[in-house]
């Protein structure tokens, strides 16, 4: 194993790269999508279950676990790979987006900002350092600078001047990171849906130099079509030699389109969360198994899938187990979507590598457009 953090880009299509991030932690296969386990667990998946689904990485969330069950317990029991029985890499976030989503009073200043847990009311307050101090605790191997992103609607002014405190933190966030091998830190571009603001960014970010990069601030709620418009320019504003991460993005066509616009790298809690509501994505389609019309069907989810849920139950099963509440239900809606994920995921690094993704795009398009097999 190297003890370095590096990413080699294999292949390029168009604006669509394949390559590997190396980490001490293992292989990171790009365009990479990384599950969501939030509170240091991937919910209703045992480590190795997403593993099998074909994920390399995974994501923890700074902001649920500084809260619980604090990251000085994780560090004192090992680190959250350890914790969690995840051997493999995991990506912190620096915990900014969700105490702008989640935290009561929050009160921001150059500083950072201070809040209110949305567990139990308790003060905590984070910084650029703070952050930085959380996710060495926790042991990630790739690091997210601590960043602020606005709530939307916000106009140009609120966009700029928040976009330019993320730099100050970003710089910040460096110097308290300082130099630690084999694990990475990833400067986060903002600037919402203005060019001239995302150059502005890029170029800050550049400037201090990161071992990856992300565009932060999509996915907010702005919609495909503008997210496409502003993926249409950012990746190319950011070093090509290094990965590029889109931050919680997204349902398939987000994922092919972005990827297809030049990005690395993707998180969503949209495959685990959906499983959980009775919601399974397939190659032609969204499924929504609590639907009656499935309460009398043999078939599988999916015929062509080779996860568990499709392989060895009937929809009528997972429709009695989603009616019926039980724990199963979440178990195998979430595995058969990160898995069905991974396989986007793992065509589109094919289909990348060998000069054909225009053509995989368009059979992915021509799948879902179809829609769901006929009712039994
Ligand atoms: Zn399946």
């Amino acid at each position: 194993m190297s003890a370095a953090f590096s990413f080699a880009l294999t292949a390029t299509d168009g604006a669509a790269r394949s390559g590997v991030i190396s980490t001490p932690r293992g292989e990171i296969r790009t365009p990479a999508f990384m599950p969501v386990g939030t509170a240091a667990t991937v919910k209703a998946m045992m480590p190795e279950s997403v593993r099998a689904t074909g994920a390399d990485i995974l994501l923890g969330n700074t902001y649920h676990l500084m809260l619980r069950p604090t990251a000085e317990r994780i560090a004192r029991l090992g680190g959250l790979h350890r914790f969690m029985n995840w051997e493999r890499p995991i990506l912190t976030d620096s915990g900014g987006f969700q105490v702008m989503s989640l935290a009561e009073l929050r009160k921001l200043t150059e500083e950072g900002v201070t809040f209110r847990s949305h567990i139990d009311g308790s003060r905590h307050r984070l910084t650029p350092e703070r952050s930085m101090e959380i996710q060495k605790l926790l042991g990630s191997d790739i690091v997210m600078c601590f960043d602020e992103c606005p709530a939307l609607p916000a106009d140009d002014k609120r966009v700029a001047e928040s976009m330019r405190l993320s730099m100050r933190w970003a710089a910040r966030s460096k110097e308290a990171f300082g130099d630690r091998p084999g694990h990475a830190l990833f400067g986060i571009q903002q600037g919402g849906v203005t060019q001239e603001l995302r150059a502005e960014s890029a170029e800050a970010l550049r400037a201090i130099g990161f071992d990856g990069y992300a565009i932060g601030g999509l996915a907010v709620g702005e919609g495909q079509e503008a997210m496409f418009g502003v993926l249409d320019y950012a990746p190319g504003m950011l070093p090509e030699d290094k990965p590029r991460y889109l931050m919680g993005v997204g349902k398939p066509d987000d994922i092919v389109g972005a990827v297809a616009r030049g990005v690395d790298m993707m998180d969503c809690v949209l495959p685990s969360r959906s499983g959980r509501t009775g919601q399974a994505f397939t190659r032609r389609g969204t499924v929504n198994i609590k639907n009656a019309r499935h309460a009398n069907d043999p078939r599988p989810l999916d015929e062509d899938c080779t996860c568990p849920a499709c392989r060895n139950y009937s929809r009528a099963y997972l429709h009695h187990v989603f009616r019926a509440q039980e724990i199963i239900s979440s178990m195998l809606l979430t595995w058969h979507n990160l898995h069905y994920f991974q396989e986007i995921m793992g065509g589109m690094r094919a289909a990348i590598a060998e000069g054909r993704f225009a053509a995989w795009q368009a059979a992915f398009h021509a799948g879902r457009a179809e829609g769901d097999i006929e009712p039994f």
